[in-house]
C-alpha cells in the first residue's frame, strides 16, 4: 500500500495541471512501516526535460539533489510519478520498458478526464504490471 497526504496529492495534481500540455514528473520519498506500507513524506516536483506531452525524462542534476535530500532525512526513495495528459492512468509500453526497478512504485496521474482525475500506483517487475493500493489520507 502507498499512502499520500491530501496536501501531497494536491501538490502533484496542481503541478501536473500547471505543466500541461506536457507530461509532469517527480520523485516520491518516504518511510516503510512494519506492515510494508509506504508512507510518502515528501513529493519532489522535477522538470521534464523532454517537454513532451507523451514522454518524460527527469533532469539528472535535480535527481542527484533529491537523492541527497532523501539521504539527509533518512527516508527511502519510494518511487516516482508522472502524468498522462490524454491517456489513462496505466503504464504505457514505454513506461513498462523503462521501469528498471521492481522495488519502486510507479504512480501515474491521468488528466484524460478533467472531471475525474485518476491517480494509480503500480509495481512493474519483469514487464508484469501490478496495481498497488493507493490511499490519499483525508482525501
Ligand atoms: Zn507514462
Amino acid at each position: 500500500m502507498i499512502i499520500f497526504s491530501k496536501d501531497q496529492f494536491n501538490e502533484i495534481r496542481e503541478h501536473c495541471i500547471k505543466v500541461l500540455p506536457n507530461e509532469a514528473c517527480g520523485l516520491l520519498a518516504g518511510t516503510i512501516d512494519n506492515s510494508n506500507n509506504k508512507i510518502i513524506q515528501k513529493v519532489y516536483l522535477l522538470r521534464n526535460i523532454d517537454e513532451s506531452p507523451e514522454h518524460f525524462s527527469m533532469d539528472i542534476k535535480e535527481q542527484f539533489k533529491v537523492i541527497a535530500d532523501i539521504r539527509r532525512n533518512e527516508w527511502s526513495l519510494i518511487g516516482n510519478f508522472h502524468s498522462h495528459p490524454k491517456t489513462p492512468s496505466r503504464p504505457s509500453e514505454e513506461d513498462i520498458r523503462l521501469a528498471f526497478d521492481p522495488n519502486l512504485s510507479y504512480a501515474i496521474l491521468s488528466l484524460a478526464d478533467k472531471e475525474e482525475i485518476i491517480f494509480n500506483s503500480f509495481i512493474i517487475k519483469d514487464n508484469i504490471v501490478s496495481k498497488e493500493k493507493l490511499i490519499v489520507m483525508g482525501g
